[in-house]
């Protein structure tokens, strides 16, 4: 590789998204390949802490972000029937001042619309799905549904929870189903009736084996989005996500409090997704391949941090091959998986649980994380 290292980042989510900027000012020569031909604006909300807002600094629009997000003040628990607090864990300015950075709540779609217009033009490809990937030891070929062929020096797969670079790696095996679904719904902020609580900013409702996470997505907080975890046996993996409705919303939430049912009242659209895991793998990475996000440590969402930690390996990737160069690629894979691999089966782990923030708990070891500064461990020698 005399040239530039061309890398080929497959899948443009917000992992995919977040290397390839990375990648790009750490001056590589990086394309961004996504199968869908355009991204709509879904109705789901997301969660940045200040973890992630330290890669959007980098990215270069942590402003615009500030701008459009609602800055909770705290994170409240309540119990599901009687709305009393079991945890408030300070977030807002005190986020700033001990963990560096805001910690936000914000559209989905539009945190990612962010992402990818900070892309410089020519680099991300809409409508090229990957069929195949062949390692050639020298070079990677890549061969697409549409029959385009290119080729790339390394190959980064953020390529989601069915990620074809993972089949290449370790072979076909479906991620397991969870056991629990995922109602999702963005809706006009309802306004506050007798009996109710004013609508916290950021708030997870709690029974025994239940939730419902629900926050504002816009600064002027007039969207609200909920989430829940609800236990259902059974789910058709060729399904990613179903439609659901406003009555299977109440037969699930009987009983649970007057601010919960209003939501449900209010609920216009509402849909029910799979979660999907994987116990964690044996390898992020071979030859001129390597995994990132969803594609390496799908994860229940209980933890709000799934997304952030497809952000932060992107971000520490690019980190090791900036620090080790992109033609020692395996060194810096290897770099890379020694820097992720205990924090993401951490959190994956905790998000398993479901237990992060059910209590008053210290979650600095989470969100004041930096992964542009935190101290580099070395791999352990384990390639032959
Ligand atoms: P994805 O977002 O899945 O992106 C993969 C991309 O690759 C897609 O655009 C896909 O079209 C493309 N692709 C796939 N195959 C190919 C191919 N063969 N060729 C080309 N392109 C391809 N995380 C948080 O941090 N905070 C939250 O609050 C949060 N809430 C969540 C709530 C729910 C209900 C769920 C299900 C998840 C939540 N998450 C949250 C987790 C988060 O959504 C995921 O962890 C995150 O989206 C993973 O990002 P990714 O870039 O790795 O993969």
């Amino acid at each position: 590789m005399s040239h530039n290292p061309r890398i080929a980042v497959i899948g443009a989510g917000l992992g995919g998204a977040s290397a390839a900027s990375l990648l790009f000012q750490a001056g590589f020569n990086v394309r961004l390949y996504e199968q869908a031909p355009s991204f709509a604006r879904l109705g789901a909300g997301i969660h940045v802490g200040p973890n992630v807002m330290k890669v959007m600094r980098r990215i270069g629009i942590e402003d615009a972000m500030n701008t459009q997000g609602s800055h909770p003040d705290h994170w409240y628990s309540r119990h599901w029937e009687t709305g009393d607090i079991l945890a408030r864990v300070p977030l807002g300015d005190y986020a700033v001042k001990e963990y560096g950075a805001s910690y936000l709540t914000v559209h989905r779609g539009d945190f990612h619309a962010l992402l990818m217009e900070a892309l410089p033009a020519g680099v991300t490809t809409f409508g090229k799905q990957l069929a195949k990937v062949d390692d050639r030891g020298d070079v990677v070929r890549l061969e697409f549904t549409d029959g385009s062929v290119e080729e790339a020096d390394i190959v980064v797969g953020a390529d989601g929870v069915n990620s074809r670079i993972r089949e290449e790696l370790l072979g076909a095996e479906p991620p397991k189903y969870a056991g629990y679904l995922a109602h999702r719904a963005v809706f006009p902020t309802p306004s506050v009736k007798v009996g109710m609580l004013p609508f916290d900013a950021c708030v997870k409702w709690w029974s025994e084996d239940q939730h419902m996470m629900t926050y504002f997505v816009t600064s002027r907080q007039d969207e609200i989005y909920y989430v829940t975890g609800v236990p259902a046996e059974k789910w058709d993996l060729n399904d990613r996500w179903l439609p659901s409705s406003k009555e299977e919303m109440r037969e699930f939430y009987k009983g649970w409090h007057p601010t919960v049912q209003a939501l449900i009242e209010n609920t216009r659209e509402v849909t029910k997704w799979s979660l999907l895991e994987r116990d964690p793998l044996p390898l992020w990475s071979r030859g001129r391949l390597v995994l990132l996000g969803d594609a390496c440590h799908p994860m229940k969402p209980h933890m709000a941090q799934g997304a952030a930690m497809a952000i932060e390996d992107a971000a520490m990737l690019a980190r090791c091959l900036q620090e080790v160069g992109a033609h020692d690629h395996e060194l810096a894979f290897d770099l890379y998986e020694a820097n992720r691999a205990e924090r993401a089966s951490k959190v994956q782990r905790i998000s398993h649980n479901n237990t992060w923030l059910r209590t008053n708990e210290d979650p600095s070891w989470c969100f004041g994380y930096d992964v542009f500064n935190v101290p580099l461990v070395e791999p352990v020698a384990t390639r032959s």
